[in-house]
């Protein structure tokens, strides 16, 4: 017998095996938290199952942690949960499961433990430890889900045909624990997944895309997307990016195949930053690469406007997924539009004009574009990541310089249209955009600072270039 009570040493789990005893019935941790525990990793869910009414474990348990502590309870799902200490504590009966051809939710009925642990995804999520009294710390494992969180496997308890057609959702999550957790997918497990693929239209997209975020957030986010390559996944449910793949040859001359690149992009972005937005546009780049490639003799292969087409894809591409539709989207468009302006900017003379530019347009992002435009580098070559990142440096510097002298990161212009249409005597109309813009763009260009009185000069100048007088005041 595997003894793992010298684990369980937090309260909870006295008071889950005294209430068990109290009402008379059997109860288990189980799933992602004993794989957790014996990963040694965090978790904040920890799941109970009870040979009995798991509603009236969770209120007994509830009461020996703290007295009137609120239990929130789904009846019709026959559960209940509480949080204590910011960690969720979930309560259920022992079930059985039968699937029906589409839906991938089952019809339940009461079971053993055994039923529970059949009806579980994979062998390393179906692992139990027995809380009773005479066993307590017992593992149960019956499908040596043991061996394989040594081994690094993930292997569906039962036939994985039958586990995939069942709930289609399996195959995402199959690929996102071997993303999170560095394993490798059972050849059988795998095989299935590939044939089963078709049936991943059942789910909804809302838990498709959770299932990627998870993949996104994990340390090297390539490892699920290659893995959804090569089981056929990712052309169903982002065929954009599957179209990224590829090499075309033209008298010799081949541009990189923009997938693996995408993926390096994101391996190296994840080694800078967790935000999984930022993730999103790292993944979404050179989404425009297939339409706007073009082989030009003397220049070779360009992709021109796949900035600007790519972040007008982004939309389509969140509407589709059921991403949010808010200022997230509107983040990932911004910095797939802006991707290539430091690149640019660095190639040439990095002038404070251009620079200054770009801030405007990056506002409070900038040091996000900046991160991705880093992470964008995969050349070979190391003279020219040498070079290209010592440029970043430069341009970084210029940017912290332009900060100090100039406000432009929420550039608000200092003269308004009011003031001008006050001191000229005008009623709104296109000579007030005229110096406003004016007024812009000698800022962007360093030629006055970004100050009321030289901005008021200006004002003053362009007016009369415009045939407009000061009203005497
Ligand atoms: P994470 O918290 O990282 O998502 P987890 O394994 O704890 O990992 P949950 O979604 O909380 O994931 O699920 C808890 C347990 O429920 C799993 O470990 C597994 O045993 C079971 N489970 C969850 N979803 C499924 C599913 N679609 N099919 C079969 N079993 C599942």
């Amino acid at each position: 017998m595997t003894d793992f009570s010298k684990y369980l040493t937090q309260k909870i789990f006295k008071a889950v095996s005294a209430a068990a005893s109290d009402l008379g019935v059997e109860a288990y941790v189980i799933g992602g938290y004993v794989r957790d525990l014996i990963l040694q990793r965090s978790s904040s869910d920890i799941d109970f199952v009870t040979l009995g009414d798991g509603i009236a474990l969770a209120r007994k348990v509830a009461g020996k942690i703290k007295p009137g502590l609120r239990v929130s309870v789904f009846k019709n799902f026959g559960t209940a949960q509480f949080t204590y200490k910011g960690v969720s504590y979930e309560f259920v009966g022992a079930r059985k499961e039968s699937y029906t051809r589409n839906s991938r939710k089952p019809a339940v009925e009461e079971g053993t433990l055994e039923d529970d642990q059949n009806r579980r995804d994979f062998t390393i999520n179906a692992l139990a430890i027995n809380l009773n009294t005479g066993n307590f710390g017992e593992l149960i494992d019956p499908f040596n889900g043991l061996d394989d969180l040594e081994n690094k496997i993930i292997k569906t308890p039962l036939d994985p045909e039958v586990t995939f057609d069942d709930d289609p959702l399996r195959m995402m999550r199959a690929i996102r624990f071997a993303t999170q957790l560095n394993f490798l997918i059972e050849e059988n497990t795998f095989k299935a997944i590939a044939r089963f693929k078709e049936r991943i239209s059942i789910v909804s997209k809302e838990r498709i895309v959770e299932e990627i975020n998870k993949i996104l957030l994990s340390p090297k986010p390539s490892v699920g997307f290659k893995l959804m390559d090569k089981t056929g996944l990712l052309e169903l449910i982002m065929p954009e990016l599957s179209r990224l793949k590829g090499v075309e040859v033209v008298n010799g001359t081949g541009h990189k195949d923009n997938f693996y690149h995408t993926l390096a992009v994101l391996d190296q972005l994840a080694q800078k930053s967790d935000d999984l937005w930022l993730r999103w546009a790292a993944l979404l780049h050179d989404i425009a690469k297939p339409q706007t490639k073009k082989f030009i003799e003397g220049q070779g292969w360009t992709f021109h406007g796949h900035n600007f087409i790519g972040s007008k894809m982004v939309p389509k591409m969140f509407k589709r997924l059921k991403l949010p539709l808010n200022e997230k989207m509107k983040f990932v468009q911004k910095m797939v539009n802006l991707h290539m302006r430091p690149i640019v900017l660095s190639e040439d003379e990095v002038t404070d004009s251009a620079v200054r530019r770009m801030l405007f347009e990056a506002g409070d992002d900038i040091d996000l574009l900046m991160t991705l435009c880093e992470a964008d580098i995969t050349s070979k070559n190391e003279k020219k990541v040498v070079t290209y990142l010592n440029n970043f440096k430069l341009v970084r510097e210029k940017l912290k310089d332009i900060e100090e002298r100039d406000a432009i990161r929420n550039f608000q212009p200092p003269v308004s249209g009011e003031l001008i249409m006050e001191t000229f005597g005008i009623p709104p109309c296109k000579e007030v955009g005229v110096i406003k813009n004016a007024i812009k763009e000698a800022i962007l260009e360093g030629e006055i600072h970004n100050n009321f009185d030289e901005a008021c000069q200006l004002m003053l100048k362009v007016g009369a270039g415009l045939g407009l007088e000061k009203k005497k005041s």
